[in-house]
């Protein structure tokens, strides 16, 4: 797959359709899922345009550290001191629908395993 992939997100990065953004850098972009599944549902994507995680290159190693740490500080800014999940859903059995990577961070409910 491309990693040039246009997606809604693209859009959303570009500013062409509205989002709930609640943090914003260089690399990086935080917004409020359209769909909550949780009372704080966030999903943190990078400014690249990468497909997923199974297409990440070595050379976006930093990169995919900045969001993992990005999304220390959102849940932190969320207020998510009890605790939250951390899912990246990957292609098809992982169930992903938007192909521009992205973290989605759950919390202020207690969560369950095995996820569906
Ligand atoms: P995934 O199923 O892991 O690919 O997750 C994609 C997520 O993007 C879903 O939770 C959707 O609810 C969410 N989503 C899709 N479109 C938008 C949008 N325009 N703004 C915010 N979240 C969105």
């Amino acid at each position: 797959m491309s990693q040039n992939t246009e997606t809604i997100f693209s859009k959303i990065i570009r500013k062409e359709i509205p989002a709930n953004i609640v943090y914003e850098d260089d690399l990086s972009l935080a917004f409020t899922d359209i769909n909550p599944q949780a009372p704080v549902h966030i999903l943190i994507i990078p400014k690249k345009p990468i497909v997923n995680l199974a297409t990440a290159e070595p050379e976006d190693q930093a990169l995919l550290g900045h969001l993992l740490l990005t999304a220390q500080k959102v849940a932190a800014q969320a207020g998510l001191e009890n605790g939250y999940r951390v899912v990246i859903n990957t292609g098809i059995d992982g169930g992903q629908t938007v192909y521009h990577l992205h973290i989605h961070i759950l919390g202020r409910r207690p969560m369950t395993w095995p996820p569906g």
